[in-house]
């Protein structure tokens, strides 16, 4: 199965997407992990999209189209695939069309209240990647699972949540017209717990 997943930056589409990933054995492909593996490791691509990302804009369709484009044509997505993040522009919509059919997608419904909530409160942990909430933490600054010191990522901090909001407001919201003149979209609450959002993915997925 090809599926999109669609969603305000922190409706939850890479937790989701995770999930769905090992429940239907096909990968998770998320442009947001690509790049920002890519800026760790100061590889060209990296340092080019650096003040993009830590600005909260979109780096260029053509990048982005690009590295997608190559990365599903990798033997492992023969079977399918979740995008997670991609496409985030009609045009990037447009250019998956041309060389790819995808069967749905799912926009996680989630408030705009909600989504502030989550962005400023997720908490990074660079020594094991491991993301949480402070609401689910004794200690916000401790990672509960490596005990490293949690950061929060420069791209949650609040003016560039904010700015992220207002690039998907301009530029992502559209695809959900897209998707629906082309028959394909589905919208699922994204509030609530991790399981019931799960929960409510599947059984759109069963019909
Ligand atoms: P995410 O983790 O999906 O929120 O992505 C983090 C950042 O990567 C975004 O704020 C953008 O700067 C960049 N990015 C991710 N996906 C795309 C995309 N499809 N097009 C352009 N920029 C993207």
């Amino acid at each position: 199965m090809k599926i999109i997943l669609l969603g305000a930056p922190g409706s939850g589409k890479g937790t989701m997407a995770q999930r769905l990933t090992s429940e239907l054995d096909i990968p998770q492909i998320s442009t947001g992990d690509i790049f920002r593996k890519n800026l760790k490791e100061e590889t060209p691509l990296g340092l080019q999209i650096k003040d993009i990302l830590e600005g909260g804009g979109l780096v260029p369709d053509e990048i982005t189209i690009a590295i997608v484009k190559n990365r599903l044509a990798e033997e492992d997505c023969s079977n399918g695939y979740i995008l997670d993040g991609f496409p985030r522009s009609i045009a990037q919509a447009e250019a998956l069309d041309a060389f790819q059919k995808i069967d749905c997608a799912i926009n996680l419904d989630v408030d705009n209240q909600t989504i502030v909530s989550r962005l400023s409160g997720r908490r990074f942990c660079p020594d094991c990647s491991g993301t949480f909430h402070i609401s689910s933490l004794q200690d916000p600054t401790v990672c509960p699972v490596c005990g490293g010191k949690l950061i929060v990522r420069k791209d949650d901090r609040e003016e560039t949540v904010l700015e992220r909001l207002r690039v998907y407001e301009t530029t992502t919201l559209p695809l959900i017209e897209y998707y629906k003149a082309q028959g394909k979209l589905v919208t699922v609450n994204g509030t609530g717990g991790i399981d019931v959002v799960y929960r409510r993915i599947l059984d759109v997925l069963h019909k």
